[in-house]
C-alpha cells in the first residue's frame, strides 16, 4: 500500500519531514521513511515513532538471560563468545601444500577425537545432519525406526517428515512403549523391506515412565546394519573429563557421542549448540567410510557451514580438548557456577540496585536437553511483574514470573553483565 493512494485528503504530512522528525529512535533513514510512510497511510501520522519503535525491536540485538534456562532455544541456545578477525582464512586452504584444502578435514579430526569418533563433519545443523545421514546411506531404500521414536523435537523436527524429505522410507517397528530386539530382527528380515539402517532417535524433550522398554545401541548393533543414533544434545562424553568434579547429577541418563559410539552406533548425529555449547552446528560423527559416504552427496554442499560457524566450533572443540571447557565455554561456564558464587553475586547486584530480595530457583540446561532436570540456583526476586519493563531496557533484560513475582536467574546472566543489571533494576519505576 502507498501512501499516496491512501492519504487523507487533509493536507498529510511530507514524508521525509515526518522521517526527519523520529530520527531520535535511531534507524537508519529508509526504515524511518518506511515507517512514516505506514503512518500516513493508517491515517495516523502521530504513530510513526511508534511504528519506528517496533522496527527497532524486531532488529537482532544482544539481550541479557535472566530466564535460567542455559541453551534457551528462543534466545539462540548456547550462547557464544570468541573473537573473529576481519582476515581472510585458511577455510578451504592447505597452508602446508598452498593448495585447496577441505572445510571439514581439521573440525572433523577435532571432534572426531573429543568423542572418540573415526572422523566427523560438520553441517548447519542438526535436523540437517539426519537427513543427510538418511538421504547418503538409505535414499530409496528402508530405515527402521522404533514407533516409541517416531517422534517430534522442539521446532518441527519430526521424524517421519525428515525421512520424507530424505528420500528414505521409514519402516515402523515395535510399539509406542516398547521396541524389542527381535521387532527389529523381524523389520530387517521381512522379504517386503529392504533395510539399509537402523535409526535410533533421542526423544530429547519428553520422557515415557512406566511400562516402557527400548532396545539399546549395543543389541542393535548385533543386527547387520549400520545403526545410527540421533542423540540430539551433544554431550560427547559421559565422564564429562573437562569438568573438575566430573558429571554431574542433572545429566544423568544424557546420552554422549563417546559411549553411544562405542556401544556400537557407526553414527551418531547431534546438535552443535545445546550441550556442546557452540554455535548453531549440526556434527554427524562416527565410521570414517560413512561419513566420506555423507560428504561426497550434493546436499552435503547445500548444508555446509560457513567460516563463521566453523571459526566459533574450532574454538569450541579445542576448549575441550584443552579441558578448559569451564572457562571458555558459557554454557559450561554457567552450568558449573558454584550456587554460593550465584549467592554472593545475587546479593552484590541487589546491594547497587537498592532494590530486589535473594531467592532459591532451579535452572535448566535447555535446548530441550536432559527433560526434567535441573540445576539449583539463585534468583534476585522483585514483587510484580516487571517483564515489560526489564524487556524495554537497553540491553533487553529477559526474566520469568511466578505468582506475580519477578525472577532474574543470575546463572544465566554472564558476570561481566552484573552492573548492567544493577543499572537496569535501578532505573524501574
Ligand atoms: C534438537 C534435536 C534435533 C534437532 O536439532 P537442530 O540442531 O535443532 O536441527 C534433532 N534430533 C534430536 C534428538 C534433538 O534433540
Amino acid at each position: 500500500m502507498s501512501a499516496d493512494t491512501n492519504a487523507p485528503a487533509s493536507r498529510p504530512p511530507s514524508v521525509d519531514a515526518l522521517a526527519r522528525s523520529i530520527a531520535h529512535v535511531g534507524l537508519p533513514h529508509p526504515l524511518l521513511v518506511d515507517a512514516a510512510r505506514r503512518a500516513i497511510a493508517s491515517g495516523d501520522p502521530t504513530r510513526a515513532e511508534s511504528i519506528a519503535r517496533d522496527t527497532a525491536d524486531a532488529l537482532l540485538v544482544p539481550v541479557i538471560n535472566g530466564t535460567g534456562v542455559i541453551a534457551h532455544t528462543n534466545l539462540g541456545r548456547s550462547p557464544v563468545s570468541f573473537h573473529h578477525d576481519a582476515r581472510a582464512q585458511n577455510l578451504e586452504f592447505d597452508l602446508r601444500t598452498g593448495q585447496r584444502g577441505s572445510r571439514q578435514e581439521g573440525i572433523g579430526r577435532l571432534i572426531a577425537l573429543a568423542c572418540g569418533a573415526e572422523d566427523a563433519m560438520v553441517v548447519n545443523n542438526n535436523a540437517a545432519a539426519v537427513m543427510l545421514v538418511l538421504a547418503a546411506l538409505a535414499g530409496g531404500r528402508d530405515v527402521a525406526v522404533s514407533r516409541g521414536e517416531s517422534v517430534e523435537i522442539g521446532g518441527g523436527f519430526r521424524v517421519p517428515e525428515v525421512m520424507e524429505q530424505s528420500g528414505a522410507r521409514l519402516v515402523d517397528v515395535g510399539t509406542t512403549n516398547r521396541t524389542r530386539l527381535n521387532d527389529y530382527r523381524k523389520a530387517i528380515a521381512h522379504k517386503k523391506n529392504d533395510v539399509a539402517m537402523v535409526l535410533k532417535v533421542h526423544p530429547s524433550n519428553y520422557r515415557v515412565e512406566g511400562f516402557v522398554e527400548e532396545t539399546s545401541v549395543h543389541e542393535l548393533s548385533s543386527l547387520g546394519v549400520p545403526v545410527v543414533a540421533d542423540i540430539g544434545s551433544g554431550l560427547l562424553d559421559a565422564a564429562c573429563p573437562w569438568l573438575p568434579d566430573g558429571p554431574p547429577g542433572w545429566l544423568n541418563g544424557e546420552p554422549a557421542a563417546r559411549q553411544v559410539l562405542a556401544d556400537g552406533a557407526a553414527l551418531v548425529t547431534f546438535s552443535g549448540d545445546k550441550l556442546m555449547g557452540g554455535p548453531q552446528s549440526g556434527i554427524i560423527a562416527g565410521r570414517a567410510d560413512l561419513v566420506k559416504a555423507c560428504a561426497a552427496r550434493p546436499l552435503a554442499r547445500a548444508l555446509r557451514p560457513g567460516g563463521l560457524v566453523l571459526s566459533a566450533l574450532h574454538h569450541t572443540v579445542l576448549s575441550y580438548l584443552a579441558r578448559t571447557a569451564t572457562t571458555d565455554i558459557p554454557f559450561w561456564r554457567m552450568a558449573a557456577a558454584p550456587w554460593a558464587t550465584l549467592r554472593t553475586r545475587a546479593e552484590a547486584i541487589i546491594a547497587a540496585a537498592g532494590r530486589g530480595a535473594v531467592a532459591d530457583c532451579d535452572s535448566l540446561p535447555g535446548a530441550g536437553s536432559t527433560p526434567g532436570a535441573s540445576i539449583p540456583s539463585v534468583a534476585i526476586t522483585l514483587d510484580g511483574d516487571h517483564l515489560v519493563a526489564l524487556r524495554s531496557a537497553s540491553p533487553p533484560l529477559i526474566a520469568r514470573v511466578r505468582d506475580d513475582v519477578t525472577f532474574i536467574d543470575v546463572r544465566t546472566i554472564d558476570p561481566a553483565d552484573d552492573h548492567v543489571v544493577a543499572a537496569i533494576l535501578r532505573s524501574l519505576h
